[in-house]
């Protein structure tokens, strides 16, 4: 903060600071590059830079309130009941919040004098990587929180991550070379690295690229030993050895410990629920690096929304923990057979049985998300309605748990996640339920503190505080009768509110009389309004009393008996968090399911061998975009690469708009889908195990972080060409068209080549490069493909359908007409490129054909260039006669025309 600036505090309280300024600087010192949310009374007020920073923010009124060091302090604040949204519009705008309550009640400081200030202090400290409210987070969709070791200069680093909102709690080694992907397997909102390690400068950069949506907060380095990490983690989890987690090296510990540490500082102590660390053995998951995940448009289109993305299109859960189990499914698929085939032997269960998988649905349905309600108990900011969910949660889960049984020979996946439902290794969650069914009422009310949430009959005490609260309405009303019959004052009522608690009223009109005589001593007057006349009476005052006596009671026992109930609850986390994964876990084999039986997903057969063989692959999202989807014209194709030895690679060719992105991405996304555990668009598809997908496509643009497109295309293409194994699928649209032809064309082709004799990956490589097809004459396992197109009447009409062989020609000019380019420019291209194909290399396109030239071609030359382009077209092998008949009358039209 700068010290000059007048609206900063400086450390020291000047002279004229109030008590409660003296407080609030002390409390904003602790709360360093957080906002301080500081509660006064009904508000949370902000003030000075905070204020400034947060009313712009917020688009509230900036105000003042008295004077620091001679200057007005600026203040804004926003009211503490709809504090929520407010806070997410901040955290959204990369802001952290520190929150600071009162923690004693006001009568306490009274107490010490009429000048002392109420006590306050942080409770928590809201940042993008640790929300739990549902207001605050979405859904279907995981908020995680990262945090990085690097440890022995570089030598051992880890990656940890957690989901504090439902207690996912994983770490993996991670390698320099490896993080940028290693990162993006979970989209991180917030990543914690400390912050005077040397040793992170050279991962400042993988950081920065990433950095996009994600927040970097430092963290003292001492929260990343190892040692302490082993501890806390001993501590968090309450066991002796961590060895009962898995095999953690000295930087999974510093990565867990550092990330631990980052939670209990800004929850102040607390602890969410958290799920014992899982260790991700490396190679276990298919790497995807973030290049790859944007170009394929995995969980979010390129514009950045879910909508458009291979997750909207397939995603067919009916919970919010299910979306988020499939979106990790498909963010990080798996490389074991086994494991792969366990999950696809789910889907099939469900497949197979469409009147189950509809009972379960409708069960899932009523599901809350227990989980995340769970988190919030465990951090003592639960309320009534999170306790529901866990009642709720666990009677679905139970009927979720009779359906799968009563349908019988279930896998072993479904079982385990059957069991996990109703705790079958533990203890069962009947007592449980029980508690939960007995002590909450239907539909309680948001906050514990505004009671009646616990139903009756539960608690003897309460019910009879309650007894008592509500017998002395009764009293109240039957002193109201008696009070009119009194006084024959008809309109004579007793009312409540928060200052004068229950009183008498009476119109203007006829306050007189119970001022009037005997009635004088019993009424006595608190109160004269335009509309009416207040008075109490010894009488009400005391029932007033009994009956506020009787609330607080009343509400003191519903909190004692909530605690009770959420500690119950809460001593039961990993099993009720387990019951909760295995719900998610049979929502996501349903939604392949779906599917299957609407649109026509098959089971893909997975193994180690290195065949790729899919026939009547379709794109999961163009299939189903309206215009296609209406029309039911998306083309299936077949890809079959890595038969035996003899071809991994389809070179693939043809105009623009043929369709090869489509082609090249929909494989990607089958083989993503497939080792997610997940049925994949095709008629059949058999998949060896890939280590890893690469997707690039040539030219994107990545302005935004600063480096020119071509550059970008090369680092990414470089990213391929040195990390791609034999075992990987790679796929490369359009590579080096964002410099000059010649250039282009030269990387394209090299690239090629390096791709068929040092990676021997399968692969697809799109090009508009037509001299490549060559290519195939020297590299034996390359195979020239080509996307089929015929001419019709002057305009091309593409078919979509991937054929054998190279394309005829380079389609562009012809393309460029049927976009409207001007007849002109059509015809100078034409010329142009005639000219370019006689002489090759060597043609100096300026000097041998000026521009008159081209404007001035002859009508015979134009009409034989016609004639030259729909020749080209033309595919003999896949003509029926009838369309070669056509073909010919369509030529000779085109001669005979003048
Ligand atoms: P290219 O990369 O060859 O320029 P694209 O893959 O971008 O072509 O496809 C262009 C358009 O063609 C797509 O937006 C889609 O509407 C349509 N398309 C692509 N493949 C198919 C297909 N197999 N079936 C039907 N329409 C397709
Ligand atoms: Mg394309």
């Amino acid at each position: 903060m700068d010290a000059s600036s007048p609206v900063s505090p400086d450390n020291v309280a000047p002279p004229d600071a109030t008590p409660m300024m003296v407080q609030y600087l002390e409390i904003k010192a602790r709360a360093g590059d957080a906002l301080l949310f500081y509660r006064m009374g009904d508000f949370y007020e902000l003030f000075f830079d905070d204020a400034v920073e947060a009313a712009a923010a917020l688009d509230i009124t900036l105000t003042k309130r008295g004077k620091h060091g001679g200057q007005d302090i600026p203040m804004c604040g926003v009211p503490h009941h709809s504090y929520e949204g407010y806070l997410s519009r901040l955290i959204r705008k990369g802001f952290k919040v520190a929150i600071c309550e009162q923690t004693e009640d006001p009568a306490e400081a009274k107490k010490r004098g009429s000048k002392s200030v109420v006590k306050r202090d942080i409770v928590r400290v809201v940042t993008p990587g640790t929300l739990t409210e549902d207001t605050l987070l979405e859904a279907g969709q995981n908020n995680f929180l990262g945090a990085l070791a690097v440890l022995s200069g570089g030598e051992e680093a880890a990656l940890s991550r957690v989901d504090v909102s439902t207690g996912e709690l994983s770490v993996s080694g991670t390698t320099l070379k490896s993080f940028a992907s290693d990162l993006s397997s979970h989209s991180l909102s917030e990543i914690v690295v400390a912050d005077n390690n040397n040793d992170i400068e050279a991962w400042r950069d993988a950081i920065n690229v990433a950095r996009a949506d994600m927040r970097v907060t430092y963290a003292a380095a001492s929260t990343f030993d190892s040692r302490s990490g082993e501890r806390r983690i001993r501590e968090s989890f309450q066991v002796a050895a961590v060895d009962a987690f898995g095999d953690f090296t000295r930087a999974d510990y510093a990565a867990l410990g550092g990330l631990l540490a980052y939670i209990e500082l800004t929850q102040v102590g607390k602890m969410p629920a958290l799920r014992p660390p899982h260790r991700d053995a490396s190679g276990a998951v298919m790497a995807i690096d973030q290049a790859t995940r944007v170009s394929l448009e995995l969980t979010k289109s390129q514009s950045g929304s879910r909508e458009g993305s291979l997750l909207s299109a397939i995603d067919h859960t009916v919970t919010g923990p299910g979306a988020r189990l499939l979106s990790q499914r498909i963010s990080a698929p798996l490389t074991d057979p086994g494991a792969i085939s366990g999950r696809h032997e789910s889907v099939a269960f469900f497949a197979d049985d469409e009147r189950l998988s509809e009972d379960c649905r409708a069960v899932l349905r009523t599901m809350p998300d227990v989980a995340r309600s769970l988190s919030r108990l465990s951090l003592g900011r639960g309320g009534p309605r999170d306790l529901c969910a866990v009642r709720d949660g666990l009677n679905a889960a139970r009927e979720l748990a009779t359906l799968v049984a009563r349908a019988g020979d279930a896998p072993q996946q479904i079982i385990e996640c059957a069991s996990a439902l109703e705790a079958r290794d533990g203890a069962g969650f009947s007592a449980l339920m029980t508690l939960l069914k007995e002590a909450l009422s239907e539909s309680p009310p948001m906050l514990a503190r505004d009671g009646g949430f616990i139903a009756k009959g539960f608690d003897p005490g309460l019910d009879a505080a309650r007894t008592l609260r509500d017998d002395s309405r009764r009293i109240i009303a039957n002193l109201e009768s008696q009070y009119r019959e009194d006084t024959g004052v008809k309109s004579l009522k007793i009312r409540n509110n928060n200052v004068l608690g229950y009183f008498v009223e009476t119109p203007p009109s006829q306050g007189d009389v119970l001022l009037s005589g005997s009635f004088g001593e019993k009424f006595i007057h608190r109160q004269t309004l335009a509309s009416a006349v207040r008075f109490t009476t010894g009488e009400l005052a005391d029932l007033d009393a009994r009956i506020a006596r009787a609330r607080d009671e009343a509400l003191a026992r519903e909190l004692e008996i909530f605690d009770n109930v959420a500690e119950k609850v809460v001593s039961r986390a990993d099993e009720l968090s387990a019951c909760a994964e295995g719900a998610s876990s049979i929502d996501v084999s349903l939604s392949f399911a779906k599917l299957a039986s609407e649109r026509g997903y098959v089971r893909p057969q997975i193994d180690e061998s290195s065949t790729f063989d899919i026939r009547g692959g379709r794109h999961p999202v163009v299939e189903q975009s309206a215009s296609i989807a209406d029309a039911q014209k998306f083309v299936a194709n077949d890809c079959n690469l890595g038969v035996g030895d003899e071809t991994r690679l389809w070179l693939v060719t043809g105009p623009n708009m043929a369709g090869k992105s489509t082609f090249l991405r929909q494989n990607a996304l089958i083989a993503i889908l497939a080792q997610a555990g997940g049925y994949v668009p095709a008629e059949f598809a058999h998949i060896g195990i890939a280590d890893r997908v690469f997707s690039r496509v040539g030219a994107s643009d990545d302005l935004s972080k600063g480096r020119s497109t071509f550059m970008v295309e090369m680092v990414e293409t470089a990213a391929i060409l040195n990390q791609a194994s034999e075992r990987s699928i790679v796929v490369l649209d359009e590579i080096g068209r964002g410099t000059s032809t010649f250039d282009g064309m030269s990387i394209a082709w090299a690239a090629v080549e390096h791709l068929h004799e040092r990676n021997r990956c399968r692969g697809l490589f799109a090009t508009h490069y037509h001299e490549l097809t060559g290519l195939a004459e020297t590299l034996p396992r390359l195979r020239n493909m080509s996307m089929k197109v015929k001419e019709y009447k002057g305009n091309v009409v593409f078919l979509h359908e991937v054929g054998a062989g190279p394309a005829d020609r380079s389609y562009g000019v012809a393309v460029a007409r049927l976009a409207g380019l001007p007849a002109e420019v059509v015809r100078r291209a034409s010329a142009i490129l005639k000219m370019l194909e006689k002489n090759g290399a060597r043609t100096r396109v300026v000097e041998d054909l000026p521009l008159f030239a081209a404007t001035a071609e002859s009508p015979q030359e134009e009409k034989s260039d016609r004639v030259r382009l729909a020749l080209a077209a033309i595919n003999p092998d896949v003509m029926t006669p009838k369309e070669a008949l056509e073909a010919i009358y369509h030529i000779k039209s085109l001669i005979d025309s003048e």
